[in-house]
């Protein structure tokens, strides 16, 4: 336990597997003082309180930011404005703001057309997370030994940036601060566009004829299964995250292609040398996720 919360009241908005993890996680470290759960979704609203997940829980997300002095907001990027434009009126004039949103430039310029000018806005994205949704698939232990990207505006405070990173350092994860636009084209490459090949591949899978789809069951221990299992992901969160980062995921993809016609072009050639090469390069960039405990 922290001898003294690093916020008294704590305000988190979508208190799905991501913000009640968070919860979860504050409480269990005793971090913030109350937690109050606001949330749309009346299932979301009854597990929390079954669960005892919150100290209050609503689904007017206005009172549940008043006198809060950190919101988190943790909905799908989507509803980012409606959300910011809800809460605006209600906001303490010395709270801190800040997300767990899968992309940034957007989101923060999405807020920014509802919040108050001089809103302390700290954006942030824990890169944790699992394929399930909602209240009852979060748990504390989700962002330990995890990164989390801080990307805040040039001139924000100092002390709400200081605050939101201690926030995060306390439930164990290590602290890194970038320009959105900076982490938008990391997470294009890392995140985004591997879930993309992950919904094309088992797209694909699902088109092919009806024997063949029940022996990609069957076998698909070997490589199709992790590719399901990124592909179960949620499809509204991952809409979203297409949409708001379209212009670095394009550019990825676009680098993707012309790799695939590469080694398609390797493949047909018959150059194994080439083939080699280039998987040989790419074990090695696995030996360094290993070695950064990030597998
Ligand atoms: P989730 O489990 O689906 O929970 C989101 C919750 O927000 C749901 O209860 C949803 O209710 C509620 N909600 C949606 N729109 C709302 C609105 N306008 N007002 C109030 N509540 C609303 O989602 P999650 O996986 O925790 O993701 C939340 C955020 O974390 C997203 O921005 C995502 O990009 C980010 N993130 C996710 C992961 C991950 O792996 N899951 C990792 C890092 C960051 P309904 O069910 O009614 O829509």
């Amino acid at each position: 336990m922290s001898e003294k919360p690093l916020f008294h009241r704590v305000a988190i908005l979508g208190f799905g597997l991501i913000g009640s993890s968070l919860a979860r996680a504050v409480r269990a470290k005793g971090l913030v003082g109350e937690i109050v759960a606001g949330d749309r979704d009346p299932a979301a609203l009854e597990t929390i309180r079954k669960l005892g997940l919150a100290d209050h829980a609503t689904a007017d997300l206005a009172e549940a930011v008043r006198d809060a002095d950190l919101v988190v907001i943790a909905v799908p990027v989507a509803a980012y404005a409606e959300v910011g434009a809800t809460i605006a009126p209600a906001l303490a004039p010395d709270a801190v703001v800040t997300d767990v949103g899968s992309v940034k430039s957007a989101v923060i310029a999405s807020l920014r057309k509802v919040l108050p000018p001089n809103t302390r806005l700290v954006p942030g994205h824990p890169i944790a997370g699992t394929e399930k949704s909602g209240p009852e698939s979060g748990f504390p232990e989700l962002f330990q030994g995890r990164w989390c990207i801080l990307t805040p505006e040039e001139g924000t405070d100092p002390a709400a940036v200081g605050a939101v990173a201690a926030l995060w350092r306390g439930v164990g994860s290590d602290v890194a601060e970038m320009d959105a636009g900076h982490h938008d084209r990391v997470l294009a490459i890392t995140s985004h566009l591997p879930h993309l090949i992950a919904y094309t591949i088992v797209g694909t899978a699902v088109d092919l004829e009806d024997s063949l789809q029940a022996e990609v069951i069957k076998y698909s221990a070997s490589g199709f299964r992790d590719f399901t299992r990124i592909a179960a992901s949620d499809p509204t969160m991952w809409r979203d995250i297409f949409l708001n980062n379209r212009e670095a995921v394009l550019d990825m993809l676009q680098r993707l292609n012309e790799d695939i016609s590469v080694l398609q072009r390797a493949i047909r050639r018959q150059d194994g040398e080439m083939l080699h090469t280039w998987f040989t390069r790419a074990r090695r960039i696995r030996r360094g996720v290993i070695d950064a405990k990030q597998a």
